[in-house]
């Protein structure tokens, strides 16, 4: 059973072939058996998700039916869910049980999808290896001495080990897309203000955005449909139409113009990765794509501007992190100044406390203009580059990330090697683009993701392509030893 995807899932309920609760009840076993050897959960919901696929079962006896009505997923850990622990990652948030219930959560379980417990991430979802957690690393199950990608690793490393069909997730420089890569999923980012924000505890908020993570593209639409639409308790939500994202599977590729950027091949890239890159582009173009080279010329200043911009926001979205209102509280402070001090050194993080500190210099008087606003301009810069480019083509094809999943710890001490990982991912968070990861094979036994951006609200086109490709390659059904 645990091999299903959500589709296969909802015909099978369909049929009555099982029930969710049986389901449920085999995943949670799956869970408790393997999930010890990747550390993909912070925390199981069972009971929860026992009435959840009771009352799934309940609505198809009387008649119901949907997509997601008593399927099992999971939540990154930084989606309140009212009364269940939401931590963040972090030891700050260990003890905060949200009061509330996030939009997309809301929306999901209104769906009838099932929720089997929340997912470890990299704390605050700053990170790119899901080292940062402080509930430990989450190992990737293609090898478990490799890091599953993060920000949102435990979602990945979880559907990649078939202990759940899918997952939300969230990315705010590639969070969801290359963790997909890391393990074999297919991940898309939407469009900035597609998915509800209200409720995801903020990283940086100009650039979070929430998304499936799952194995086929075919599956993310079936997520992203229960997760997309316009929320009024998000300011940032754009009240654009949700288009029927499984009817839209179907369209052909003849004559899909694909821009390949020149700078995506340079000398950071694995030879390996651009080779099964190519390779992609091939199937493609039997399928009817015509290829074109195209050119982002400012994208070697995205990542400077992205690791301005996303600490910027950081300090100022994490500050209400105090001691007072959320979470951890230090033991007998001395005074207010003290309060605030221990709680934030001793419930925060290195990773985190780093980007505070960085995120505050770039945003302090003197530095303002030489680094923050800067940032903004070459925001802008990577923003027109897209739209030139998207007058010629209709989507950018490229590698999802420079170089398979690294070993644990290996980049543990050097932030910035880290940060130079996200090369490709970046710029679609810099300009509010979507972006979807799918596998594209494997190097040293380590998967590869091939990532495809679209314009504006066209999640759809994404996921189109990306099935059509998935309908004539088998990477995605690759499965990891052990699972
Ligand atoms: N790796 C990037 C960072 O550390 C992106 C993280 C994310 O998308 N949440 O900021």
């Amino acid at each position: 059973m645990h091999h299903m995807t959500l589709a296969e899932i909802a015909r099978g309920l369909t049929d009555k072939k099982f029930s969710s609760v049986e389901l449920t009840q085999t995943l949670l076993a799956r869970i408790a058996q393997l999930d010890p050897q990747i550390n993909s959960f912070i925390s199981l919901t069972q009971d929860l998700a026992l009435s959840q696929a009771k009352a799934a079962d309940e609505r198809r006896a009387n008649g119901e039916s949907g997509a997601l009505l008593g399927a099992p997923i999971a939540h990154k850990d930084l989606f309140c869910t009212q009364g269940i622990r939401t931590s963040c990652g972090s030891k700050m948030l260990d003890n905060f049980k949200a009061p509330y219930d996030a939009t997309v959560v809301a929306k999901l379980a209104a769906a009838g999808a099932v929720t089997l417990g929340k997912t470890n991430m990299d704390e605050f979802a700053m990170g790119s290896a899901n080292e940062s957690s402080w509930y430990g690393a989450v190992k990737n199950p293609w090898n478990l001495e490799h890091v599953p990608g993060g920000s949102s690793g435990g979602s990945a490393a979880a559907v990649a080990a078939r202990l759940l069909p899918a997952a939300t997730a969230t990315d705010t420089g590639g969070s969801i897309r290359q963790p997909a890569a890391f393990t074999n999923l297919t991940g898309l980012k939407p469009t900035y203000g597609r998915v509800s924000r209200w409720g995801m505890i903020a990283y940086a908020s100009s650039l979070d955005q929430g998304g499936p993570l799952a194995r086929t593209a075919e599956d993310c639409a079936i997520l992203l449909q229960g997760m997309a639409g316009f929320d009024p308790n998000d300011s940032t939500s754009i009240d654009e139409p949700v288009p029927d994202y499984s009817a839209g599977l179907s369209g052909s590729l003849q004559g899909l113009r694909i821009g390949v950027p020149k700078e995506y091949f340079s000398a950071g890239l694995d030879p390996r990765i651009a080779e099964l890159i190519h390779n992609s582009i091939k199937e493609l173009e039997k399928l009817g794509a015509v290829i074109k080279e195209i050119s982002l010329p400012n994208m070697q200043h995205a990542i400077p501007a992205y690791y301005v911009i996303a600490p910027a926001e950081a300090s100022s979205n994490l500050s209400r992190f105090d001691g007072v209102r959320f979470g951890y509280r230090c033991e007998n402070p001395e005074n207010l100044e003290d309060l605030y001090k221990r709680s934030r050194g001793e419930g925060f993080g290195s990773e985190v406390q780093r980007r505070i500190m960085v995120g505050a210099y770039a945003l302090s008087a003197g530095y303002y203009d030489a680094y923050y606003l800067k940032a903004q301009k070459i925001r802008r810069l990577v923003k027109n580059d897209f739209m030139s480019a998207f007058n010629e083509v209709d989507i950018i094809l490229g590698p999802t990330t420079p170089n398979p999943a690294w070993k644990l710890g290996a980049k543990s001490s050097d932030p910035v090697a880290a940060y130079l990982e996200d090369v490709y991912t970046i710029t679609a968070n810099l300009a509010g683009l979507p972006g979807l990861s799918m596998p594209a094979g494997f190097v040293d036994g380590l998967p590869v993701g091939v990532q495809l951006l679209a314009p504006y609200f066209q999640e759809g086109r994404l996921l189109n392509v990306a099935h059509q490709y998935q309908l004539n390659t088998d990477w995605h059904t690759r499965t990891p030893t052990g699972f």
